[in-house]
């Protein structure tokens, strides 16, 4: 029962908050006396007071009649609504009033309406099903929030990281031109002179330095890679396989190998330059890992599931041990002395990254000494839209 100016009607003081807007004593009274057992029920006769209490403490559910001397029921509901969205909102009416109805769903976005005079069972069901709705309304707001928070630390760490990646590299390279230039400058000055050990330990800087700054010109084409946008576009496979065998002309005649790629390979969706890069560290692979007397490369293509191409890249070469088949993939990881097989281990890592920001896969099927492929998942090109 309410006692003068105290707004609460009942109900255990460590449950749910129900608040009831009405102006008559004995709906507030009936309804206190329906819902106390399981809530704790907050009474109003006037709009005024309903926000008063609503500005004082966290409400779950409010259940609102359409008549109230200060306010129509679905005003105060759109202002409910406006002001506490996480509390959940019923309406009352004792007649069809179509035009309040249409304004508290529309305004209001109301959960249910009851009719007056309202049937007991309907009125706990309506007020439960609101409960539940918005306790679980109020986790799912948490969880976004959380995720939201996290996805906002995790970008502004990657673009630190990024970031500092960038200024190291840049900041390696000036001290290293300079060892590399001296280095070459003490070996042509010196050069007849210096003999045995001494010119041995020259030549080793020099041979460090350059592969320093390969490393180093690696790390900033791999970071350079993360924060250039893709131009996505329609691209013709075969296109870009041509383009690959131009820039690797010089290599395959050097290795006296061959690229053979299918006919009529099919367009994709992605970024023209971004997927040469792509194709070239595989095909350069391919040749480079091989000892065959030919060392080959076969490009070929199949559509997979609906909307998406498989690209195979096959050599015949020495084959990767499975267990090392995911380890590829890593930045400077690699399997041989550099001066078995020249190269800093940054290739795969550019083309798995490339193949990421197409939302693409990439796996390896290979058996030591029998070859490796290379399989690229990409997404087939999008019809264009004139
Ligand atoms: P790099 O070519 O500079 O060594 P990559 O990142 O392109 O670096 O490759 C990483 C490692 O994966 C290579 O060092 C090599 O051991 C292995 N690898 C890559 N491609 C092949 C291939 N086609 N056949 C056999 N091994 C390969």
């Amino acid at each position: 029962m309410m006692h003068g100016n105290r707004s609460e009607i009942g109900g255990n003081p460590d449950r749910t908050t129900v608040l009831v807007v009405d102006d008559e004593p004995h709906t507030l009274a009936a309804v206190a006396h329906l819902l106390r057992r399981r809530y704790r029920v907050l009474g109003a006769p006037l709009a005024e007071r309903a926000l008063e209490l609503l500005a004082s403490e966290p409400v779950s559910v409010v259940l609102c009649d359409q008549r109230l001397p200060d306010m129509p029921g679905d005003r105060l509901i759109a202002e409910i609504r406006e002001r506490y969205p996480e509390t959940v909102r019923l309406m009352m009416t004792a007649y069809w009033d179509h035009a309040a109805l249409a304004y508290a769903v529309n305004h209001g976005r109301i959960f249910g309406y009851l009719r007056k005079p309202w049937n007991d069972e309907e009125l706990e069901q309506a007020v439960e099903s609101a409960v539940a709705f918005g306790a679980l309304a109020l986790e799912n707001r948490r969880i976004t929030d959380a995720l939201q928070a996290s996805n906002e630390r995790l970008s502004r760490v990657n673009a630190e990281l990024r970031h500092f990646t960038h200024a190291v590299a840049h900041d390696l390279k000036e001290p290293l031109r300079t060892i590399l230039a001296y280095s070459q400058f003490l070996e042509e000055d010196l050069g007849p002179l210096v003999s045995g050990d001494s010119s041995h330990y020259l030549a080793g800087i020099g041979r460090c330095a350059g592969h320093l700054r390969r490393l180093i010109d690696d790390l900033l084409q791999v970071s350079e890679l993360e924060h250039l946008p893709l131009a996505m576009e329609p691209v013709p496979l075969d296109e870009v396989l041509r383009q690959v065998a131009g820039l690797l002309e010089a290599t395959i005649n050097d290795r006296g190998g061959r690229l053979v790629v299918e006919d009529g390979l099919p367009r994709v969706q992605g970024d023209f330059g971004r997927l040469v890069l792509l194709f070239q560290n595989l095909v350069a692979n391919g040749l480079k890992f091989n000892r065959s007397d030919v060392p080959t490369v076969s490009v070929s293509a199949a559509e997979a599931e609906t909307g998406r191409v498989l690209v195979r890249v096959q050599d015949n070469g020495i084959g990767i041990p499975v267990e090392f088949q995911e380890k590829i993939f890593n930045l400077f990881q690699r399997l041989h002395n550099k001066t078995e097989y020249p190269g800093t281990g940054a290739g795969l890592a550019i083309v798995r990254k490339i193949i990421d920001a197409h939302q693409g896969g990439v796996r390896v099927e290979s058996e030591p000494g029998a070859g490796a492929a290379f399989m690229v998942d990409l997404p087939v090109a999008e019809p264009v839209v004139d």
